[in-house]
């Protein structure tokens, strides 16, 4: 992925604050940050979203946001934690590079995340059910 920014980050073309590295992540800094410490996993090796990332990647880059999580929350200090990761231009998405969001959150810290709670019908809970339930 020639254009890719974040494939250029991960792999070291283009400097970014990491704060983590292996043979197949690079933890950066956010530029943009929600909160203080807001990092980003990114996966070396380019897929543009969830859907197109290898399982084994996958699990690993759950592991790692565990980790991280667990480490940022021991040394920065923060209260709780968002971890968030858009897939889709509809979703948020704005750099098509698979990325998980590591948000530390600080009592007060103003960070809005989330959506207006809806109500459940039975209609769209049947339609639903129908349709994924195996
Ligand atoms: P998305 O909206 O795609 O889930 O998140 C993209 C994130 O990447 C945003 O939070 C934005 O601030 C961050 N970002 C975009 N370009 C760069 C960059 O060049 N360097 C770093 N460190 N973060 C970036
Ligand atoms: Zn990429």
């Amino acid at each position: 992925m020639n254009d890719c920014i974040f494939c250029k980050i991960a792999n070291g073309e283009i400097p970014a604050a990491t704060i983590y590295e292996d043979d197949e992540f690079r933890v950066i800094l956010d530029l943009g940050p929600a909160s203080k410490g807001h990092a980003l996993i990114l996966p070396k090796e380019h897929a543009a979203n969830i859907y197109e990332l290898p399982d084994e990647l996958a699990a690993k880059a759950m592991i790692l946001a565990k980790k991280m999580a667990t480490k940022m929350t021991e040394k920065l200090g923060c209260d709780g934690f968002n971890i968030v990761q858009n897939n889709g231009e509809v979703a948020g998405q704005t750099v098509f590079h698979f990325h998980m969001h590591l948000i530390p959150r600080y009592a007060d810290d103003g960070v809005k995340l989330g959506w207006v709670p809806g109500t459940l019908t039975d209609e769209v809970k049947e339609e639903v059910l129908e349709k994924l339930h195996e």
